[in-house]
Protein backbone atom coordinates (compact mmCIF):
# COMPACT_ATOMS: atom_id res chain seq x y z
CA UNK A 1 0.00 0.00 0.00
CA UNK A 2 1.99 3.27 -0.84
CA UNK A 3 -0.76 5.68 0.76
CA UNK A 4 1.63 6.80 3.05
CA UNK A 5 5.11 5.48 2.05
CA UNK A 6 7.37 7.34 1.04
CA UNK A 7 7.61 6.76 -2.88
CA UNK A 8 4.64 9.35 -2.83
CA UNK A 9 6.78 11.95 -3.00
CA UNK A 10 8.08 11.63 -6.22
CA UNK A 11 9.62 9.50 -9.10
CA UNK A 12 13.09 10.16 -8.64
CA UNK A 13 14.06 10.28 -5.18
CA UNK A 14 12.80 11.11 -1.74
CA UNK A 15 14.18 13.86 -0.54
CA UNK A 16 13.66 15.15 2.66
CA UNK A 17 15.10 18.92 3.46
CA UNK A 18 15.76 20.15 7.03
CA UNK A 19 15.72 24.23 7.83
CA UNK A 20 16.53 24.20 11.57
CA UNK A 21 15.56 28.06 12.78
CA UNK A 22 12.27 26.00 14.23
CA UNK A 23 9.18 26.65 12.62
CA UNK A 24 10.51 27.63 9.07
CA UNK A 25 8.72 26.07 5.94
CA UNK A 26 10.78 24.58 3.30
CA UNK A 27 9.48 26.95 0.05
CA UNK A 28 7.94 25.21 -2.56
CA UNK A 29 10.30 26.18 -5.43
CA UNK A 30 12.73 24.40 -2.95
CA UNK A 31 11.76 21.20 -4.17
CA UNK A 32 11.57 21.89 -7.72
CA UNK A 33 15.31 22.73 -7.12
CA UNK A 34 16.08 19.99 -5.12
CA UNK A 35 15.09 17.60 -7.54
CA UNK A 36 16.91 18.49 -10.32
CA UNK A 37 19.86 18.38 -8.01
CA UNK A 38 19.35 15.23 -6.92
CA UNK A 39 19.10 14.07 -10.77
CA UNK A 40 22.38 15.86 -11.05
CA UNK A 41 24.04 14.18 -8.63
CA UNK A 42 22.82 10.77 -8.47
CA UNK A 43 25.56 9.97 -10.97
CA UNK A 44 27.91 10.50 -8.09
CA UNK A 45 25.88 8.13 -6.08
CA UNK A 46 26.69 5.08 -8.30
CA UNK A 47 30.48 5.33 -8.39
CA UNK A 48 30.85 6.47 -4.68
CA UNK A 49 30.72 3.39 -2.21
CA UNK A 50 29.24 4.34 1.15
CA UNK A 51 31.58 6.62 3.48
CA UNK A 52 32.12 10.15 4.36
CA UNK A 53 33.30 12.59 2.47
CA UNK A 54 34.13 15.89 2.77
CA UNK A 55 34.49 16.47 6.63
CA UNK A 56 37.51 17.09 8.63
CA UNK A 57 39.09 14.19 11.04
CA UNK A 58 37.06 16.03 13.87
CA UNK A 59 33.74 16.19 11.96
CA UNK A 60 34.05 12.67 10.59
CA UNK A 61 34.47 11.65 13.95
CA UNK A 62 31.04 13.00 15.16
CA UNK A 63 29.53 11.78 12.52
CA UNK A 64 30.39 8.80 13.55
CA UNK A 65 29.62 8.98 16.76
CA UNK A 66 25.87 9.59 15.64
CA UNK A 67 25.88 6.51 13.26
CA UNK A 68 27.21 4.85 16.89
CA UNK A 69 24.26 6.38 18.55
CA UNK A 70 21.79 4.42 16.09
CA UNK A 71 23.59 1.61 16.45
CA UNK A 72 24.37 1.18 19.84
CA UNK A 73 20.32 1.10 20.46
CA UNK A 74 19.34 -0.87 17.54
CA UNK A 75 18.37 1.15 15.03
CA UNK A 76 19.87 -0.31 12.13
CA UNK A 77 21.16 2.20 9.58
CA UNK A 78 21.37 1.82 5.46
CA UNK A 79 25.18 2.19 3.70
CA UNK A 80 25.39 5.66 4.15
CA UNK A 81 27.43 8.49 1.83
CA UNK A 82 27.65 11.00 3.63
CA UNK A 83 28.72 14.23 2.12
CA UNK A 84 29.52 17.20 4.42
CA UNK A 85 29.58 20.44 2.14
CA UNK A 86 31.27 24.03 3.68
CA UNK A 87 29.60 25.63 0.80
CA UNK A 88 25.98 26.42 1.37
CA UNK A 89 25.12 25.64 -2.64
CA UNK A 90 25.85 21.98 -1.63
CA UNK A 91 22.47 21.96 0.09
CA UNK A 92 20.21 24.31 -2.29
CA UNK A 93 16.86 24.98 -0.35
CA UNK A 94 18.19 24.05 2.99
CA UNK A 95 20.79 22.97 5.63
CA UNK A 96 21.09 19.24 4.96
CA UNK A 97 19.09 16.95 2.54
CA UNK A 98 18.33 13.06 3.06
CA UNK A 99 18.24 11.45 -0.48
CA UNK A 100 17.21 8.23 -1.59
CA UNK A 101 16.77 6.93 -5.05
CA UNK A 102 18.12 3.39 -7.08
CA UNK A 103 21.45 3.90 -6.30
CA UNK A 104 21.51 4.18 -2.84
CA UNK A 105 21.00 6.57 0.35
CA UNK A 106 22.40 10.06 0.83
CA UNK A 107 22.81 12.62 3.31
CA UNK A 108 24.25 16.18 2.46
CA UNK A 109 25.10 18.41 5.17
CA UNK A 110 25.94 22.38 5.17
CA UNK A 111 26.29 22.57 9.08
CA UNK A 112 27.65 20.85 11.68
CA UNK A 113 24.68 20.75 13.83
CA UNK A 114 24.83 17.40 15.78
CA UNK A 115 20.40 18.03 16.32
CA UNK A 116 20.58 18.07 11.94
CA UNK A 117 22.79 15.16 11.34
CA UNK A 118 20.74 13.15 13.78
CA UNK A 119 18.02 13.77 11.65
CA UNK A 120 19.04 13.27 8.06
CA UNK A 121 19.84 9.93 10.27
CA UNK A 122 16.62 9.54 11.09
CA UNK A 123 15.18 9.53 7.78
CA UNK A 124 17.45 7.13 6.60
CA UNK A 125 16.61 4.84 9.59
CA UNK A 126 12.84 5.49 8.86
CA UNK A 127 12.62 4.97 5.44
CA UNK A 128 14.59 1.73 5.31
CA UNK A 129 13.36 0.18 8.40
CA UNK A 130 9.79 1.85 9.54
CA UNK A 131 6.36 0.13 8.87
CA UNK A 132 3.63 1.93 7.24
CA UNK A 133 1.50 0.52 10.30
CA UNK A 134 4.13 2.62 12.49
CA UNK A 135 3.59 5.96 10.08
CA UNK A 136 -0.01 5.83 10.52
CA UNK A 137 0.16 5.37 14.46
CA UNK A 138 1.96 8.04 14.67
CA UNK A 139 -0.06 10.29 13.04
CA UNK A 140 -3.34 9.21 14.90
CA UNK A 141 -1.20 10.07 17.64
CA UNK A 142 -0.11 13.67 16.78
CA UNK A 143 -3.36 14.30 14.49
CA UNK A 144 -1.00 15.13 11.46
CA UNK A 145 -3.35 14.68 8.30
CA UNK A 146 0.07 13.75 5.77
CA UNK A 147 2.73 11.82 6.28
CA UNK A 148 4.97 13.75 3.19
CA UNK A 149 2.99 15.20 1.03
CA UNK A 150 5.10 17.72 -0.39
CA UNK A 151 1.79 19.97 -0.78
CA UNK A 152 1.86 20.07 3.47
CA UNK A 153 3.78 22.74 5.40
CA UNK A 154 7.10 21.16 6.50
CA UNK A 155 6.42 21.08 9.88
CA UNK A 156 3.11 19.27 9.31
CA UNK A 157 4.63 16.26 7.52
CA UNK A 158 4.55 13.08 9.70
CA UNK A 159 8.10 12.56 8.49
CA UNK A 160 9.67 15.80 9.70
CA UNK A 161 8.44 15.49 12.87
CA UNK A 162 9.26 11.86 13.17
CA UNK A 163 12.51 12.62 12.18
CA UNK A 164 12.71 15.53 14.94
CA UNK A 165 11.54 13.30 17.19
CA UNK A 166 14.16 10.64 16.78
CA UNK A 167 16.77 13.11 16.45
CA UNK A 168 15.64 14.29 20.27
CA UNK A 169 15.42 11.34 21.82
CA UNK A 170 19.34 10.55 20.11
CA UNK A 171 20.97 13.44 21.22
CA UNK A 172 23.90 13.09 23.61
CA UNK A 173 22.41 15.15 26.55
CA UNK A 174 20.99 13.10 29.46
CA UNK A 175 17.24 13.70 30.25
CA UNK A 176 16.85 14.01 34.43
CA UNK A 177 13.71 15.03 34.79
CA UNK A 178 11.11 12.43 31.93
CA UNK A 179 8.31 13.50 33.98
CA UNK A 180 8.74 16.86 31.68
CA UNK A 181 8.80 14.95 28.53
CA UNK A 182 6.52 12.62 28.35
CA UNK A 183 4.40 13.20 24.93
CA UNK A 184 8.29 13.79 23.56
CA UNK A 185 9.34 10.37 25.13
CA UNK A 186 6.15 8.58 24.22
CA UNK A 187 6.51 9.69 20.39
CA UNK A 188 10.02 8.66 20.15
CA UNK A 189 9.43 5.19 21.67
CA UNK A 190 5.72 5.19 19.33
CA UNK A 191 8.35 5.46 16.46
CA UNK A 192 11.10 3.34 17.59
CA UNK A 193 9.89 0.67 19.67
CA UNK A 194 12.94 1.74 22.43
CA UNK A 195 12.95 4.09 25.21
CA UNK A 196 14.95 6.96 24.64
CA UNK A 197 18.75 6.15 25.64
CA UNK A 198 18.62 9.77 27.11
CA UNK A 199 16.94 8.86 29.58
CA UNK A 200 19.18 6.19 31.06
CA UNK A 201 22.69 7.72 29.74
CA UNK A 202 23.07 10.27 32.97
ZN1 LIG B 1 13.88 16.30 7.37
Amino acid sequence: MALITNTRIGRFALIATALFALGAQVPAPGWAVAHSYVETFSAKQIVDPPGIYGADPDFTAVIESAIDRFDSVGLTLPDLRIYYHSDPAGCPGATAQFNQDGSGTRVDLCTQVAYTLLHELAHAWEYHTMSDATRQAYLDHTGLLSWADPEVDWEDRGIECAANTVAWGLLETPITNPAAFVDELHSFELLTGITSPRTHDS
